[in-house]
């Protein structure tokens, strides 16, 4: 049945299995040295982002080794996922868990006993309990897989107690080689995790944390809804998406006005009952093209491989949550889009919740600094991955080529003149107002409070109209995010000086800025009818050739078909990544199919008849 995959007599094992099992021509990064590692006995702590491809690390090693591979998962969706997806390849898998009855674990318990299982997947608190030790200890084992090792460390985001027991696998079985994975970067976690799980004199594998397929975009809020859409029809009008929002009522509001333009598009929020949002994430991962509008909660143990863009219409908490939540989109390496709106009462309102808020001082220093390197992100004008990455420890050589910054470099100006004014009329309203009043002064806008306030008596009243309201907007934002003004933790976003603020309004000190891209507004885009953002730098059209672009459609189809009728998500047929390769390729015939990347022999066999069907059938 695998001679249809080329090879040579002496094939190492590990490699045979690559091919024929999940049909990849070869091993990428430095799987091939952990696999190699691990089947030999070593143990192992891996640290690879999301999409690097860890799952091949163990199940490889748990194939080529006799006895089972033990999966330690915390996540009981993760684990189905994985082990449908591994059935569909055609090597024997299970999980025990909560989630199922008595007898349906006792069958799965005597297939480990008869060694008739390759991997089995577990909760952690499932492993330690004496009935399972007891059943560990009658079966030949391959090795003990801990995914998501980061549980372990209280450091990390999201710590499981139950973690802390799985040195015990260790004493019991000392032979038995270990793996650790996970895609949490930084030092501390990771030693914390070699600490906890005994794994100090592990050896250490560290990929690079940066996920080049991820296009990283970052824009003015103006028309938020608008911008959101302009970006989803311009560059992934039918694909998955997440749009994160941080109020529930927000996610409501986004959800419904996304359906009511005509997307797919649903909630996800704690205030749902569980039986919606398991049916909404239900719907998002069985179907094409979903958008699901979500609060953080959402996405902890979301496989699904083609999710393309990862929005935020409000500023995540941090860095680490940004890069958390954006490398949810594209893991199966498919070009994919991090986008955010950024807007001044967003930094403001950042800033003010943590000034006000009574955690202790130093905790504080802390926070701010997370927030400052938050703001710098948004405001650079240099590569974004290049930021990114430097907050994780990475240093990049080059700037990325695939970020806003890098494709529409940001010319900056010389703003020390309307600075000045902008600090003046902080200075003269007394410290104390908000930005829009604040624009209101310097555009000399007779608003009530404005009367109210004698503030069209001041001198700075009118200075700025020469400047559009969101000019002023950028400068106050970016103000803010240099320091020169902090948020009044008292008051209701109010504005006072920051530490050189002084400098500046006597004019000692000359200020660069940066220019805000155009943001095309609601009426901007109508006159431009709706044109493709092509100078705004999207990826375009990803089949410019029709007939491939029909093709990819059909494949599609067909995936979803078989998919239905099977119960299962459409990428656990094929990734979206083996279809485009399949539209490249165009094979004629099942060997021409088997070399397709993504096309093992078990799929072979139950899929590439219907596949083959269709690309003929374009012709
Ligand atoms: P992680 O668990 O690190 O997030 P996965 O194990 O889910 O990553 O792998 C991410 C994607 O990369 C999957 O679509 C997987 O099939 C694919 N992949 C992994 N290893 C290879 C390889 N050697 N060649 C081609 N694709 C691979
Ligand atoms: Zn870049």
């Amino acid at each position: 049945m695998s001679g249809t995959v080329p090879r040579g007599d002496n094939e190492d094992p590990a490699l045979e299995i690559l091919r024929r099992v999940f049909g990849y021509p070869s091993f990428r990064g430095r799987q091939a040295e952990i696999i190699r590692h691990i089947i030999d006995g070593g143990d192992a702590l891996v640290l690879m982002p999301t999409g690097g491809g860890k799952s091949l690390c163990y199940q490889i090693p748990a194939l080529v080794r006799p006895g089972v591979g033990v999966v330690v998962s915390p996540l009981i969706a993760l684990m189905r996922d994985q082990v449908m997806a591994l059935r569909q390849a055609g090597v024997r898998a299970a999980y025990l868990n909560s989630s199922m009855s008595w007898s349906e674990a006792v069958e799965v318990e005597r297939a480990v006993a008869e060694g008739r299982l390759d991997l089995l997947y577990v909760a952690p608190e499932r492993l330690v309990t004496p009935r399972f030790m007891d059943l560990l200890a009658r079966a030949p084992l391959a090795l003990f897989a801990l995914d998501e090792a980061h549980c372990v460390s209280q450091w990390g985001h999201d710590f499981r107690p139950e973690y802390l027991q799985l040195s015990i696998l260790h004493q019991t079985f000392p032979d038995v080689p270990r793996i650790a994975l996970t895609a949490t970067a930084d030092a501390q976690t990771r030693a914390d995790i070699a600490a906890r799980l005994d794994l100090v004199r592990a050896e250490q594998f560290i990929a690079s944390f940066d996920r080049p397929n991820i296009r990283y975009r970052v824009v003015p809020k103006k028309e938020p809804r608008h911008q959101l859409i302009g970006f989803i029809r311009d560059n992934h009008a039918e694909d998955a998406g997440i749009v994160y929002c941080l109020s529930r009522a927000k996610v409501d509001d986004t959800a419904a006005w996304l359906r009511n333009e005509g997307f797919d598009a649903l909630p996800y929020h704690a205030g749902l009952d569980s039986s919606t949002r398991e049916s909404n994430q239900d719907h998002f991962i069985r179907h094409e093209g979903v958008i699901m509008v979500a609060t953080v909660a959402f996405g902890m143990g979301i496989d699904k491989p083609n999710v393309r863009f990862v929005a935020h219409l409000d500023v995540p908490r941090s860095l680490e949550a940004y890069y958390q939540e954006t490398g949810r989109a594209g893991r199966d390496g498919l070009p994919a889009t991090a986008w955010m709106a950024y807007g001044i009462a967003d930094v403001v309102a950042m800033r003010s919740m943590l000034e006000g808020s009574e955690t202790p001082d130093a905790q504080k220093r802390i926070e701010r600094t997370k927030l400052d390197a938050l703001i710098g992100y948004c405001e650079t004008a240099m590569c974004r991955r290049a930021v990114l990455l430097s907050y994780f420890g990475e240093q990049q050589a080059e700037p990325c080529g695939n970020c806003d910054t890098c494709l529409e470099p940001v010319s900056t100006w010389d703003a020390t003149v309307p600075v000045q004014k902008a600090l003046a009329a902080v200075y003269r309203t007394g410290q104390r107002f908000g930005v829009g009043h604040l624009i209101d002064v310097l555009r000399g806008v007779a608003t009530e409070k404005i009367l109210k306030f004698g503030h069209d008596q001041i001198k700075t009243f009118g200075l700025g109209a020469d400047l559009p309201k969101a000019s002023w907007q950028s400068i106050y934002r970016q103000l803010v995010a240099h320091g020169l003004l902090q948020v009044d933790p008292e008051g209701f976003g109010g504005m006072r000086l920051g530490d050189n603020a002084m400098e500046v309004l006597k004019g000692g000190r000359p200020i660069q800025l940066r220019r805000d891209p155009e943001v095309l507004t609601r009426r901007a885009r109508a006159a431009a009818g709706g044109r493709k953002a092509e100078a705004a730098g999207s990826g375009g059209d990803p089949w410019p050739d029709p007939q491939d672009a029909a093709l990819w459609r059909d494949l599609k189809a067909c995936r979803l078909e078989l998919a239905r009728a099977e119960g299962i998500p459409p990428y656990m047929i094929f990734h979206d990544s083996t279809l485009v390769e399949m539209v490249q390729r165009r094979p004629r015939d099942l060997n021409a199919m088997a070399n397709v990347p993504g096309v093992g022999s078990r799929k072979l066999e139950r899929y590439g008849e219907d596949f083959l069907e269709v690309i003929r059938h374009g012709d």
